[in-house]
């Protein structure tokens, strides 16, 4: 392990253009479980796909009442040393981009600034309005449920709110996926940090960064389809190693 993180080092030394690519295990230091983990609250329930939200009030409470919940676990979070170690990349100035799979927002709790972060599956802190997009807050939502009973609607175009995140059966947004593939083609170095790298389109970067050029490292708890094809997989905890690196 250690010449692993040695020659993570030299890498990271000779790189000068960085993507990182983070998936739930980055915050799970954080106290947020993954996706694969039994406590987690993925794991309790069918997820509620996107055409239900949108056809079905009682759908739409039930989603609600699962984000006040996650949002809750998400606002007690705090950043861990692998977010961390992330801007202190930034501020060397090798770090192009993060693209996220998170909807926690702790990249940007951390203080990465919020456009170098490309929430691919978009974020679950705040809502959005599936017509006009306008933002708008959990907070009020909650209210207006528990006043009216029922789902909250866009104030500016009586549009559906959702919270801001890609629900199963959601078309994934198209200019995050594009700036994610731009990343992934022009770095010289891709770091894969705890994503067990089975959701697709997102397991695409790593690989498209790979043909396209860039090393690639991937630190994850437990090995992924795609270790075969990286330069570099270290099987360890991402805040020791990212420490422990910077
Ligand atoms: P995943 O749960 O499929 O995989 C996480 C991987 O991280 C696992 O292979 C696990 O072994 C590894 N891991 C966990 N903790 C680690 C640690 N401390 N150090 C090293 N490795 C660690 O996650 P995914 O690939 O991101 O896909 C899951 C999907 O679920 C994503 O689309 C994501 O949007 C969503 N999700 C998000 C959150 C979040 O926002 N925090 C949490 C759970 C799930």
């Amino acid at each position: 392990q250690h010449s692993a993180r040695t020659t993570l080092c030299s890498m990271v030394n000779n790189a000068s253009n960085i993507t990182i690519f983070t998936g739930a295990g980055i915050s799970t230091e954080s106290g947020i479980p993954d996706f694969r983990s039994p406590t987690g609250l993925w794991s309790k329930m069918v997820p509620i796909q996107f055409d239900e939200f949108v056809s079905s009030e009682t759908a739409r409470l039930e989603d609600w009442r699962r984000r006040f919940i996650m949002n809750r676990e998400f606002s007690a979070a705090k950043p861990n040393e692998g977010h961390k170690a992330l801007l202190r990349l930034n501020r060397s100035g090798k770090l192009a981009g993060t693209i996220t799979q998170n909807i926690d927002g702790l990249h940007q709790k951390s203080g990465l600034p919020a456009d170098q972060v490309i929430e691919i599956h978009g974020n679950s802190t705040y809502g959005a309005c599936l017509s006009c997009s306008a933002k708008s807050s959990l907070l009020e939502a909650e209210r207006v449920i528990a006043e009216t009973g029922k789902a909250p609607r866009c104030s500016l175009c009586g549009g559906l709110i959702k919270a801001a995140t890609i629900s199963f059966g959601q078309p994934m947004p198209e200019p995050e996926l594009l700036r994610a593939a731009q990343l992934a083609k022009s770095c010289d170095l891709f770091i894969v940090l705890g994503s067990s790298l089975v959701v697709y389109p997102a397991a695409d970067l790593p690989q498209i960064a790979k043909q396209n050029g860039a090393e690639l490292v991937i630190i994850n708890r437990e090995p992924t389809p795609l270790n075969q094809m990286a330069d570099l997989y270290i099987r360890d905890e991402i805040g020791s190693v990212m420490q422990s690196i910077l």
